[in-house]
Parts: structure tokens; sequence; C-alpha cells
């Protein structure tokens, strides 16, 4: 099975579907994108690098970055992490605050936007410079320097951040927050406004398909358990309430953003990042879903 080769064949032929999903909206910056974009590219543990379309331009990842910090926090502070957020679907809207009132503050698991905020928290209480510390760790995956946060996209969505206001707020009244909700959430859209390429961004991700190792330094940023639990999480929370979908269509352990990127891991054999902005009525990436059904679909691959 040649990836090259499969990865050429998918890509024309969504290249030519017509893309019936929508840009998001709700972050005016986003709703400026040219929605015509679309890049893939695959790295593989056997060291092949391959992609096609708009694989080099920068995007807005948005949730995509939620994976890197809860590794962050992970890293530093292992299984405690888990007394603060839980690790199940939650079966509701990513920006959901229906099923904290019940959970006592609890964010059902690290992907949604309240155990993204959680997690924030987390690292604010544990790093003497929060924002320079997560992108010096972000960057180390990769050996990539060329990686940023857009100071616009993150103005634009704290200009509307209502709900993740409300959901912070709401989150600190049960003490699951410690710092001040300010200073959580100017860091919390730091992280969502972070921009990669699909080249950065399966390069960084490949150390979740080499068992917790990045493969550019042989560091161990996880160890082989939390690496596996990561992509156990991606498996099961990636996908907003499309997780269930994207499990059965696809098989891949993955993670999405409302910036219309995916990253998908295949663990031992490859890390793949796809982009298309417009997104279907769960919010996920209407030809990035289509993208990587047909891949694994065609290569005959998957977790299962
Ligand atoms: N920054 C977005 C928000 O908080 C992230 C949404 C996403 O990509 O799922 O609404």
């Amino acid at each position: 099975m040649n990836h090259k080769e499969v990865i050429q064949e998918v890509f024309k032929k969504i290249s030519d579907i017509k893309d019936e999903g929508k840009l998001a909206s709700y972050i005016p910056e986003l709703a400026n994108i040219d929605a015509t974009k679309f890049g893939v590219h695959i790295s593989t543990t056997s060291s092949l690098k391959h992609g096609l379309g708009n694989f080099q331009e920068k995007f807005s990842i948005q949730s995509i970055s939620k994976v890197l910090s809860l590794c962050f926090a992970y890293k530093i502070l292992g299984e405690a992490i888990w007394d603060r957020l839980g690790v199940e679907p939650s079966g509701t809207a990513f920006n959901s605050l229906v099923q904290l009132e019940n959970d006592n503050g609890i964010p059902r698991n690290p992907f949604i936007n309240a155990g993204a905020i959680v997690i924030s928290d987390i690292l604010i209480s544990n790093l003497s410079n929060p924002k320079e510390d997560l992108l010096a760790f972000i960057r180390s995956l990769s050996g990539n320097n060329d990686i940023n946060y857009s100071a616009k996209i993150a103005a634009s969505e704290k200009s509307v951040g209502y709900r993740n206001i409300a959901l912070c707020n709401f989150i600190k009244s049960f003490g699951n927050i410690k710092n001040e909700p300010t200073k959580v959430l100017d860091f919390y859209f730091d992280l969502c406004s972070l921009e990669l390429s699909c080249e950065h961004l399966s390069d960084l991700f490949l150390f979740l398909a080499n068992n917790g190792k990045a493969p550019h330094n042989n560091n161990q940023i996880l160890t082989k358990s939390q690496s596996k639990r990561i992509n156990a999480l991606m498996q099961t929370c990636g996908f907003y309430d499309e997780s269930g979908e994207f499990a059965f269509k696809v098989g891949l352990a993955g993670k999405s953003g409302v910036g219309g990127g995916i990253i998908a891991i295949l663990p031992n054999q490859y890390s793949i990042a796809v982009w298309s902005p417009k997104l279907n009525e769960k919010g996920n990436s209407y030809k990035g879903m289509n993208f990587l059904e047909n891949f694994t679909t065609l290569s005959e691959q998957s977790i299962f």
C-alpha cells in the first residue's frame, strides 16, 4: 500500500465534489477565509512526507490546539489532571453549559471548551510564562520555530466570546478554576488562535503515532501509556458530537477545529492533516471528513 498514491487519488476525487459546508461565522475573522482552500499532508513513522494543495499555508487550528495544551499539562502533572476533568464523550455541543451544573463544574473531557478552559487554568498555575512556555513546547515537538499565535484571531474571538466567558465563570463558581477568569480566558483565546500549516501539523503530531516519542530528535514527549490515552481521547471525543461517526466511517484517532482543520493519527504508522474551511452541520470540515473516510477506505488501513 502506497500512501502517496492513495493521497493523490483521494485528493483528486475530493477536489471535485461539491462542498456542502459553511464557514464558521461566529468568530468574525474566520468568516473572511477563502473557502476554496484545500490542503493535505501526511508524515509517516517511516519518514515519508507528502503534501498536496494548500498544505504549506497556515490556517487557524482552533480546537486542534486543545490536544497540544492537554499533552503539555499531562506531561507536567501526570494523572493528577484527571481530578479536574473527565474522559467521557459529552454528546453535547463543544461550547455547551448544560452538563456542568449536574457535574459540579467538572468538564466531561478535555476537548470540549469547558475542558480546555480547565486545562488552560492548570497550565497557568504551573508555568511562569504560560503563553511562551506552551509555544516553546509546541515548537519542540517538530523542531519548527515558525509557529505562532495570531493576535488578530484571538482578539476577534474575544470580542464575541460570551459563551466561553460564561463557561469559565460558571466553572469558577464550583471552584474548578483557580486563577482569575480573565487571565484564563485570555490564555484560552491565544491557544485557539495558533496558526499552522498542514505540513507543520502532521509533522508535530507524529509523536502520537510514535508511542509518545518525537521522531525528529527521539525525545520522549509523553510516556507510551500517556500517548495511547491521548489517542483514545481523540478517538472518543475529538469530533464534537460527531465522534462516533468519525470512528465509524474513518477509524482513526483525530481532532478537528472550526477553522476547518483535522489532524488524524494511525498509531505506529502516520499522522495526517487536512484543511478545508467549510464545515458540516456538526462543525467538522466537510471535505476533510470526506477525504479521510475515502483515504482509510482506499488504503484499507485503520485502527480497526
Ligand atoms: N475557539 C473556538 C471556541 O472556543 C474553538 C472551537 C473549536 O474549534 O471547536 O469557540
